[in-house]
């Protein structure tokens, strides 16, 4: 049963994309973070767009 609902699949989808990755540790931070709360790097990245599985 897909989500067609379009307000839904939008919700489900900010949810999942609403996070930065480390990139040296792989860990995941909130969107607002400046540093990895696991080994404290700046090096974050936006979790990726484009990949749509809900
Ligand atoms: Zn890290």
């Amino acid at each position: 049963m897909p989500v067609t609902d379009p307000v839904k699949v939008r919700i489900v989808f900010e949810r999942r994309l609403n996070k930065t990755i480390c990139r040296k540790c792989g860990a995941i931070n909130p969107p607002n973070a400046k540093k990895c709360r696991r080994c404290r790097s700046k090096d974050l990245r936006p979790k990726k767009k484009g990949a749509r599985k809900v």
